[in-house]
């Protein structure tokens, strides 16, 4: 028997691989099996044994009948029952009944052994090979469900992790280009975004529209409310400008209470209109309810457009947000709550 750490036992001289579960059964039924068969086995070896000597040697049946007893009667536990037939009538009546029965008997289990080994020989292995083939389908079926089991487990902990860690990761570019208090993007993504489209629309000679916002006497308004409720005037100043901010333009806090709106590719038609949403909705915020608490903003609005000259001469986006910042001081001056508009063509 050799042993195998996954199979369990390896049965070499029956030529089969036997698994350590099945191994008593089988063993079980291969000694039943001999056990059945053990009388019919001795009975045709008797039989034949006397009819060797018989007319092999010419001894006749009734001395070994005699001899067979007497070797018997050797063994002590079966003396009695020995003893009981060692009588002349039970040893004459065996003589007739043997020689009577020998012939015919040894002639039916010569034909029929070989046929007789090859039934039971059959079944045998068949009914081992069903059993094993049975243990090793199931066994097999069992160890792949279980590694299957595993592996689909494992991916989906895999599927998890990676859907936590993707949206960890989206949030953290998110905040990464975002405003904390107001949640509009922050300088950094200003910067970056007005590289990009400065040097898009100059290449391309398209246009580029770009406003400052600053909130009208917003120090006055922290003076006279508190800065609790600047920030809340700040947070709501920036969710309108956001909400009139189309999805192809960008609405970024550039510091304190001021904005700037990137609107690429729109004209001075649509930039105005953009911004005239948010400087006519502004005045319409109201705040805990108190009437006298209200906001307005300054806008400077330039719309550059890089196929004239004009544009073409602002170097980088620095250049675009003087202007733009110019405007706005011009709208201070003229009274605040208003749109100064530069269109560079
Ligand atoms: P102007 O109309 O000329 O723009 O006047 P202003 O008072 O709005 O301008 P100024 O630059 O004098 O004041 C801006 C104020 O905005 C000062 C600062 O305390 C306030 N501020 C900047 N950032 C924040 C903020 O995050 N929260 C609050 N509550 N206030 C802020
Ligand atoms: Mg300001
Ligand atoms: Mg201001």
């Amino acid at each position: 028997m050799i042993w195998d750490p996954v199979y369990g036992g390896m049965d070499l001289s029956q030529g089969m691989v036997v698994y350590t579960d099945w191994r008593p059964f089988l063993d079980f039924v291969y000694y039943i099996t001999n056990f059945l068969m053990w009388p019919v086995y001795q009975l045709a070896a008797l039989i034949n044994g006397m009819l060797h000597l018989k007319y092999s040697y010419g001894m006749p049946t009734a001395d070994l009948m005699q001899h067979m007893a007497s070797e018997m009667a050797k063994h002590s536990f079966l003396k009695d029952k020995v003893a009981a037939f060692d009588t002349p009538f039970f040893k004459q009546a065996m003589v007739g009944y043997l020689d009577f029965l020998a012939i015919p008997a040894t002639v039916l289990f010569r034909l029929f052994e070989p046929l007789l080994d090859l039934v039971v020989e059959t079944f045998k292995n068949l009914f081992w090979n069903i059993l094993i083939e049975f243990s090793f389908t199931k066994r097999k079926e069992a160890t792949y469900q279980d590694a299957l089991g595993q592996r689909a487990a494992d991916l989906m902990k895999l599927k998890v992790e990676y859907k936590n860690l993707s949206k960890e990761a989206n949030i953290l570019a998110q905040s990464v280009i975002t405003d904390e208090l107001t949640k509009v993007y922050n300088k950094r993504f200003f910067i970056e975004k007005m590289t990009y489209e400065f040097k898009m629309a100059k290449d391309k000679k398209k246009i580029l529209s770009m406003c400052m916002v600053d909130i009208d006497h917003f120090k006055k308004l922290n003076d006279n409310y508190g800065h609790l409720v600047g920030d809340k005037v700040l947070k709501a100043v920036a969710q309108v400008a956001k909400g009139a901010t189309p999805a192809d333009c960008f609405c970024c806090r550039f510091g304190g209470e001021e904005f700037a709106i990137i609107m690429p590719l729109k004209d001075v038609e649509e930039a105005h209109a953009i911004i005239s949403k948010i400087h006519s909705s502004l005045p319409l915020l109201r705040f805990d309810n108190d009437a006298n608490l209200r906001t307005a903003a300054s806008f400077g609005l330039c719309v550059a457009d890089f196929s004239a000259e004009r544009a073409q001469e602002l170097k980088g986006f620095e250049d675009l947000i003087k202007v733009a910042d110019d405007l706005l001081y011009k709208a201070k001056l003229n009274g605040r709550n208003r749109i100064e508009v530069e269109h560079l063509t």
